[in-house]
């Protein structure tokens, strides 16, 4: 451990521009310091914002290692300036125990190269039926707060409303993969329109997943409980949110960088890579999606990284898995879309980006935190101007499912510190 760091002339979200120093895994100091340290990092017309914070990472293990490891994600984190991450709970076996919760903490823990957070599911094997140990996760070493079946939506809401009582309790959240499996058929695999019409390939309609969220919204308002919509995919989803917040009831929402800047248009190829859930869609809803991230009735962006080996990727369309990585391009993506468009400042990305995210997830005593004295040293140095042309093969994720191949981004992360410690230097892991 580097137990000081002098950074030098960076800015910081709300413009200022100071040098920060770190001991010991603390900011110390701030403003012009002619302090000595065992590094200094030239900061010069660089953004420092508090450590990213993923509500949504897929790492793979235990059972998938052959797509990602926790140590394999949590390099992709790192690099992609995240400090923690929330790790779903469909692996194999599911997280729906204390000890699989403990285990997947603990392996992120021997990673040591960002937070690893489980998720919990919220039933049983993920089947939707009955309860997963709920308050067993949130009592074990591994505090959980987030409950999840991602992949799968909660749909019986009889599971649901006991779900959102349950983990009042101990002040946790169930983040709702919103998607009515009656409306979205076992071959569905992208939006449906007339696109999806003349492609041949069988689609689901937005109303799939707003009338999930709609549903749940009631829920929450009916069990004074909090409810998280997990990648809002649709312009209809973020008025039921809009008008859910209206009426004070509990619920936040996230957005994926692949739905704030990629449409459905690009199925036109058949290319396996744009196969995600939820599905990419037509542009309107990206503008939506968009516009309510900039008002806040979107809190967070999360990046649903779902890591995919070839074998379960290089197939027909219909047959491909779901998912595209995500980690190591998402404040690239955050900054072209929102920054670049004037829709966020930095003062922004850092809310959607870090402080919302760690709050939701209950992290908020450690990450999210302001860039002040005495505040912990999870810390994310960015070129806000530097031009990328992502490389899939350049990714230290173990996967290649990369939707963002050969786009030209901006912005890139430079530096990224756990606790005081690089992690990241000069955009490589240190
Ligand atoms: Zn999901």
């Amino acid at each position: 451990m580097t137990a000081s760091i002098l950074i030098k002339g960076a800015t910081l979200p709300d413009g200022t521009t100071t040098d920060v120093l770190v001991q010991d895994g603390t900011v110390t100091e701030l403003g012009t310091l002619a302090t000595k340290a065992e590094r200094t990092i030239e900061a010069d017309g660089l953004r420092l914002l508090p450590g990213l914070v993923d509500l949504h990472t897929h790492l793979r293990e235990p059972g998938r290692e052959d797509a990602e490891t926790v140590l394999t994600g949590s390099r992709a984190a790192a690099v992609g300036g995240y400090t923690a991450v929330l790790a779903m709970a469909n692996t194999s076996p599911v997280t729906d125990t204390a000890e699989a919760a403990e285990r997947v903490l603990d392996l992120g823990r021997a990673a040591g190269l960002v937070d690893v957070q489980p998720v919990g599911a919220v039933t049983k094997g993920l089947a939707g039926e009955e309860l997963a140990e709920l308050g067993l996760m949130a009592r074990s070493r591994a505090k959980v707060r987030v409950f999840s079946d991602d992949g799968r939506c909660v749909h019986d809401p009889r599971v649901m409303r006991r779900a959102l009582e349950y983990v009042k309790a101990f002040g946790g959240v169930v983040s709702q993969h919103s998607q009515d499996p009656s409306l979205a058929g076992p071959t569905a695999c992208c939006h449906e329109g007339e696109l999806s019409g003349q492609l041949g390939l069988p689609g689901w309609p937005g109303v799939a997943e707003e009338i999930i969220v709609a549903r749940d919204v009631m829920l929450a308002r009916h069990t004074s409980s909090r409810v998280h919509v997990a990648h809002v995919s649709t312009a209809g989803s973020v008025e039921v949110v809009r008008w859910a917040k209206a009426q004070g009831i509990d619920v936040t929402a996230e957005v994926t960088p692949h739905h704030l800047l990629l449409t459905t248009d690009l199925l036109t190829g058949y290319d396996p890579t744009f196969k995600v859930n939820p599905p990419l869609r037509p542009d309107e809803d990206v503008q939506a999606l968009r516009a309510a991230l900039a008002d806040g009735t979107i809190d967070a962006v999360a990046t649903d990284h779902a890591p995919h080996a070839r074998h379960d990727k290089e197939h027909a369309f219909v047959d491909a898995a779901f998912g595209m990585l995500g980690l190591e391009t998402a404040l690239p993506v955050v900054t072209t879309v929102m920054v670049e468009n004037g829709l966020l400042d930095w003062a922004g990305v850092a809310r959607v980006m870090s402080a919302s995210p760690a709050r939701i997830a209950g992290l908020d005593g450690a990450h999210g935190r302001p860039i002040a004295v005495g505040e912990p040293a999870n810390l994310t140095l960015v070129d806000p101007a530097a031009k990328v042309v992502v490389d899939r093969a350049a990714s230290v994720s173990l996967s290649r499912n990369n939707p963002w191949h050969d786009h030209l981004l901006t912005g890139r992360v430079v530096a990224t510190l756990l606790r005081g410690t690089p992690t990241v230097l000069e955009g490589a892991l240190a």
